[in-house]
């Protein structure tokens, strides 16, 4: 038995096409576009507005500071960004493709572009490329992969800015691996924008894949108004031009009904706006609930609540966020030592991290032991947003030491903040 040919990619030539949803895609990238490039660039607080340092385990967000012990503020980050997005896509479908995917901002906004001005309208690359290979034709595709590449850097070193920071990535001062990761970025970028474009978003992204899952039938879609446009060529109908074929850039006719292949980037909507506008007749394709029905669901209310809680409980948390964060445990070992002059020894260790922009001296003292109690400890001196673990040793009077378990509090201190953190003195006697 002979093979089946596999099925070759058809390549997609979109063609241009202008609308109120080119327009609004035109604005949204632009603001997209300002954020992604721009923000790692700005400083609040002498930090960047920010930062994802990995390498130093610090994340840096409009001039707070989290470290490793604000993890829960990171998770609810995280949380707050995931419901958004099932309730956005609940509500509007596959927008965020459309409008605010980086593949579909860069491919729509500068890849496309480029490519037009370098090798012509449709028709002039449909030609160029069906035709033999010729100086004229590699040297367009040469001077496009060197913009493609350029752009491609571009993306990528902003891209990166976010996590290794702007200005030591610009100015050549970011480590190696920092470097080595925008390479690699770059690379894939490259090959994105000069090859693999829409099978991206039909084969590799994670979200398309469960978009289904997010969506109902009073999602909103891009849709083809069967009822409106067929029998097609009939009266008021549609005329089968195919624009709204050619402007696709997934390549599909969103006439056969709803596919996973569309983005909702509505190309297609404002061709089909164009051509019938211009015979006073309204568009066919409209983005619009697959099947009427009431915009507020079960599944919106519950994702809205959710949202909500996870909004309250963040803001909450931000307001009574501490400059100083501390913990404390028991020293592995003994529980206690008897010292040569009978005094019980009991041996903590106590992280603390500076929160704050400033360098920072901590006082520890201790509260709720017997009042002969001594505390030891080195003096904390910290610098921004540092991290420190120190030993802390409290002693007790033969006298004083009453029962097996006392508990008591240990008090750390900077000029404007303080926190209490619970600990318990153990002892031989009781
Ligand atoms: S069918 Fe229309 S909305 Fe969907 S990807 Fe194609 S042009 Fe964009
Ligand atoms: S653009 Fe409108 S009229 Fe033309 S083929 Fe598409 S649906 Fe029909």
């Amino acid at each position: 038995m002979t093979k089946a040919p596999e099925p070759r990619r058809a390549w997609v030539y979109p063609l241009e096409v202008k609308g109120k949803f080119q327009r609004i895609h035109r604005a949204t990238g632009l603001v997209l576009q300002l954020i992604l490039v721009g923000l790692p660039w700005l400083v609040v607080k002498g930090y960047p507005a920010v930062q994802f340092d990995l390498a130093s385990r610090r994340a840096y967000l409009f001039g707070a500071i989290f470290t490793p012990q604000d993890t829960v503020f990171l998770v609810l980050m995280g949380l707050l960004a995931a419901f958004s997005l099932f309730l956005f896509t609940a509500l509007f479908g596959r927008l965020w493709c459309g409008f605010a995917c980086p593949q579909t901002v860069y491919l729509e906004e500068w890849v496309r572009p480029i490519e037009t001005f370098i090798e012509g309208k449709r028709g002039a690359r449909i030609a160029r490329d069906k035709g033999p290979w010729t100086a004229e034709k590699a040297a367009r595709k040469a001077a496009k992969w060197t913009a493609f590449a350029a752009l491609a850097g571009f993306v990528a070193m902003s891209f990166m800015s976010w996590f290794s920071g702007a200005r030591p990535l610009w100015t050549g001062t970011a480590s190696v691996g920092s470097y080595a990761v925008t390479a690699f970025l770059a690379g894939v970028m490259f090959a994105d924008f000069a090859w693999f474009r829409e099978q991206f978003c039909n084969y590799l992204c994670p979200y398309a894949r469960f978009q289904g899952a997010l969506t109902d039938p009073q999602s909103l879609v891009v849709s083809y108004q069967v009822e409106l446009g067929e029998p097609r060529r009939g009266e008021g109908a549609c005329i089968d031009c195919k624009k709204c074929v050619t402007v696709c850039p997934q390549g599909i006719d969103i006439r056969e009904g709803f596919q996973l292949e569309c983005i909702t980037c509505g190309r297609c909507i404002d061709a089909c706006d164009d051509v019938l506008g211009k015979k006073g007749q309204e568009g066919l394709i409209r983005y619009t609930p697959l099947v009427p029905g009431p915009r507020v669901r079960p599944r919106t209310v519950a994702y809205a609540a959710i949202l909500l809680a996870l909004l309250t409980a963040f803001t909450a948390m931000m307001a009574n966020r501490h400059d100083l964060v501390a913990d404390i445990s028991r020293a592995p070992g003994t529980l206690f030592n008897i010292d040569a002059d009978g005094w019980t020894r009991n041996t903590y260790l106590m992280r603390v991290t500076n929160n704050s922009h400033e360098e920072t001296s901590f006082e520890v003292s201790i509260e709720g032991l017997p009042s002969d109690a001594k505390v030891d400890v080195s003096p904390i001196k910290l610098g921004p947003s540092a991290t420190a673990t120190v030993p802390v040793i409290v002693r007790l009077s033969p006298g004083e030491a009453a029962a097996r378990t006392l508990p008591f509090a240990v008090r750390v201190a900077s000029d404007h903040d303080h926190v209490l953190l619970t600990a318990t003195f153990k002892t031989s006697e009781g």
